[in-house]
């Protein structure tokens, strides 16, 4: 089986998330975490938990809503996180300097607050990450022995994923390996497939051949296939080693 450590459903109104769930199954895709990580992240992340029996989800702010995330949206955070068992991690939580730069010490405080409660309540983070690698890294840093969690969407070098995965972070790999002009394949080539968990950031980034449709976790097998085929070793030992791994990170009970 192959779990899809990342995808999103309340950006995407016109998904059947019941259809979507099933069609998961049937492409072998069993294990589901669902990010939810704009200012209402915290309630709809419960009634979806409530409604959806056999999935996951991570609960955080992401860096875009800095300039909006109140003191009283932390505690709200606070307060849910340890509610249900099936909230599995802090995320997507970060810095993104593509879309602003004019906020960056804002982005800084939320991260490193979100961070704060990842060492509280020892949860793993989802982390993303745009145009501000090194300073991700030195925040992290400051965190080493303390917060795990996943590199989301990695698009660094190889020299950087090896300083992720000293630090104890392993890399979700999606879509954006299977692109012809993406240079990712020369990361996966070298590290190591215990540093690497399958993620599909649905409704984006869809993997090729359907690149241009909308994405869905059901496409994760697209990607291990990918990753077999540059690592010259079969499907099932992507699935199974992956499958470990995102179990390892998020603490999974499947
Ligand atoms: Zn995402």
């Amino acid at each position: 089986m192959f779990i899809d450590t990342h995808c999103h459903i309340d950006m995407s109104k016109e998904i059947d998330v019941n259809q979507y769930i099933q069609n998961a199954y049937l492409a072998n895709v069993k294990g589901l975490i669902f990010s939810f990580c704009n200012q209402d992240c915290y309630r709809a992340g419960i009634k979806f938990l409530e409604k959806y029996s056999d999935v996951f989800v991570s609960l955080g702010f992401h860096p875009e809503d800095a300039d909006i995330i109140t003191d009283k949206d932390l505690e709200c955070l606070d307060e849910v996180l340890v509610s249900s068992s099936r909230i599995v991690a802090i995320g997507e939580i970060g810095l993104d300097y593509y879309w602003r730069k004019d906020n960056k010490e804002k982005q800084r405080d939320l991260f490193q607050k979100q961070l704060d409660l990842a060492v509280k309540y020892q949860m793993p983070v989802v982390i993303h990450c745009r145009d501000a690698i090194q300073e991700l890294y030195d925040i992290l840093s400051q965190y080493k022995g303390k917060v795990k969690g996943v590199i989301h969407c990695f698009s660094g070098s190889y020299e950087m994923a090896l300083r992720f995965i000293e630090l104890g972070f392993v890399l979700g790999i999606g879509g954006v390996l299977t692109f012809k002009n993406s240079k990712l394949y020369q990361v996966v080539e070298k590290i190591p497939l215990s540093s690497i968990v399958l993620e599909t950031d649905s409704p984006y980034l869809t993997p090729e051949p359907h690149r241009g449709e909308t994405n869905e976790s059901k496409y994760i097998p697209l990607i291990a296939a990918k990753i077999a085929q540059i690592k010259c070793i079969d499907v099932s030992e992507v699935a199974q080693t992956t499958t470990d791994n995102a179990r390892r990170v998020f603490d999974l009970p499947i």
